[in-house]
């Protein structure tokens, strides 16, 4: 599988609540105390502070959760759950954007 090239997207980014992990340093970051521990800051509009228009403004950056997230994986790994986990993952519209780039980019890299 080629290195993820997320060129822009923000699908992922969109509505998701981030969750440092111990190796990130929190003191880089906007947070607020979730039910779970440290989690992004989140802006007016209900989603990641550093979330822009042209993506993520940390990129480089961007806590592990971010970086370890592969659109491409969770789509192969949505194929080999059972049909009753595949249809309540996908009734999710969130969900189902983010499955459907991950398709669309296994697709690209097969062409
Ligand atoms: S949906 Fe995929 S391509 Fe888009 S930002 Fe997330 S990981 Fe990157
Ligand atoms: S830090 Fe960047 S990659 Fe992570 S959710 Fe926010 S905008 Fe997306």
């Amino acid at each position: 599988m080629k290195e993820l090239n997320c060129n822009g997207c923000r699908t992922c980014c969109i509505g998701d609540t981030i969750h440092l992990r111990g190796g990130d340093d929190a003191s880089k970051y906007q947070t607020v105390e979730g039910l779970t521990g440290l989690q992004l800051a989140k802006g007016l509009d209900g989603n990641c502070i550093y979330l822009t228009k042209e993506g993520c403004s940390i990129h480089d950056d961007a806590p592990q959760e971010c970086k370890a997230f592969d659109c491409r994986k969770y789509e192969q790994m949505f194929q080999s759950w059972d049909v009753q986990k595949r249809m309540s993952r996908s009734s999710n519209p969130r969900i189902a954007k983010i499955l459907s780039r991950g398709r669309e980019l296994l697709r690209e890299e097969q062409q």
